[in-house]
Parts: structure tokens; sequence; C-alpha cells
């Protein structure tokens, strides 16, 4: 199986992490993760990854704590995510950067567009840490954000569901899901595929969505390529 795609930004959900355990990281689960990342990188992929946190905390579900603050504590979580699939990714030989959106300098780089261009160029992995570095945001837009800025072919958004469905698969068995949909379809329809925030991005800025399982993370080379697994959202 070829590459399709030259430059790719994948998102990994903060939950896609955490495996059986459902919280916190299952460092096993992140290495198998990053086997198939390997291999997209060894077939000259460039790959960029936005990490979220929801495996440790989500600012809209903190309650009564303050948004922003909690917000805050959310790309905090997203950085600890982000060091975790760098390190299995270096264990498996890959080069990483790993890049924050809010400067930390003592254990990351801060994100500097250029500078993670020329990081994908040389063939190292780059991963984005604190989201947009801004409250009241996804990391699905700071997926979104990043993949217009390094001009990536596709967001690759890698979830624990197999594609869009026309309704909730896990209420309704007889749940269409679609190969490909419009994002005026999902916007309109309000399906639960990104906030409509990282749609909007992508769709003002013509930038597809692939939405496929992580469940098998072979999926991920399987995109890549091109294969007709999960739901492309297109223009
Ligand atoms: N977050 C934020 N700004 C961003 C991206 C993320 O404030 O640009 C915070 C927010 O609190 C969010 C948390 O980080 O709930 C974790 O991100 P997200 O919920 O997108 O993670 P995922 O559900 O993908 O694991």
């Amino acid at each position: 199986m070829k590459p399709k795609y030259k430059r790719v930004l994948l998102k990994l959900s903060g939950e896609s992490l955490a495996g059986e355990m459902k919280h916190g990281i299952d460092f096993e689960t992140v290495l198998k993760i990053c086997k198939p990342i390997k291999e997209c990188v060894d077939a000259g992929v460039e790959v960029g990854i936005v990490v979220g946190g929801g495996n440790f905390w989500r600012g809209r579900s903190s309650g009564e704590m303050d948004r922003t603050r909690a917000d805050h504590m959310g790309m905090l979580a997203t950085t600890i995510n982000a060091l975790g699939v760098c390190d299995a990714l270096e264990q498996l030989g890959v080069n990483v950067r790993v890049q924050t959106a809010i400067a930390m300098h003592q254990i990351a780089e801060p994100y500097i567009r250029n500078k993670a261009v020329l990081h994908l160029q040389k063939g190292r992995v780059v991963v984005f840490g604190c989201g947009t570095g801004n409250p009241f945001f996804s990391t699905d837009t700071a997926a979104a954000l990043r993949a217009a800025e390094i001009e990536a072919d596709i967001v690759m958004k890698a979830t624990m569901v197999d594609g869009v469905y026309d309704s909730d698969p896990k209420k309704n068995p007889n749940a269409k899901k679609y190969d490909t949909i419009s994002f005026h379809d999902v916007l309109n329809k309000d399906l639960a595929v990104m906030d409509s925030t990282a749609a909007s991005l992508c769709k003002d800025n013509n930038l597809p969505i692939l939405v496929f399982s992580i469940e098998d993370p072979e999926n991920i080379y399987k995109a890549v390529c091109g294969e007709n697994i999960g739901t492309i959202v297109t223009a």
C-alpha cells in the first residue's frame, strides 16, 4: 500500500491514549498507536499530531470552576499527552519534536509555524500540545488550525467511532454510516463529527476531514493510503 497523502494532520483524542483504563495514559496503547505512525513516516509521509486531553481533564465538564482556568488545565493535560506520544515515538526510533502553543521552554519548543514545517520536511513528527493556546476552544479546532497553517492535505480524526452516522449508533441500531458527507450537511444536521468551530474552519479552508476508528491502530496507515475506512467530510 502506497501513501496517498504527502502531509497529514492526525488528531488523537485523549481517550484514545487511555486504552481500557478510560483515564490517564496506557503506555502500551500509546505504543500501539505510534507503530503505524512510524510506518507513515517510513513511507515518506509528513505527520503532524494534535493531541486531546479528555483522558485527564476537559474544561467544559468542570462544573463550577472558572472556565478559562479550567481550560488552562485542559491545555496542560494535552501537553502531558504530547510528551507521552513523543516518548513512544522516540522509543520506536522516530524523530519527534513537541511544540506547545503556550510556552514551556524547559519541556518543549514553543509553537512556531515555520519551524514546525521545517521539522516535517526533515522527516520529524511534530506533536502539537496546548491546543490553540486559547480557552473556549477544543483540540479539534486546534487540529483544523494547525492543519491549515502547515498546509496539510487532510485532517485525520482518529476517534472511538468508525465514522459519521446519521444518528447515534450506540442508541440506534439502524443508524446509517456515511462514506462521504459535506460540511454543509454536517453543520446543518449538527452531526457529531467535530465541534462547529472546527468544522467551519475546515470548510472555509477547503480542508477535508477523515473520521475513522482508532480501535485498530493500523487504520492510521490505511487512512494515509486513502483506503475506504471511516467517513470523509469535504466541501
Ligand atoms: N483546550 C483549550 N483550548 C484549546 C484546546 C483545548 O482550552 O485550543 C482545553 C479544553 O479545556 C479542553 C481540553 O483542553 O476540554 C482538552 O481538549 P479536548 O476536550 O479537545 O480533548 P479530547 O476530547 O480531544 O481528548
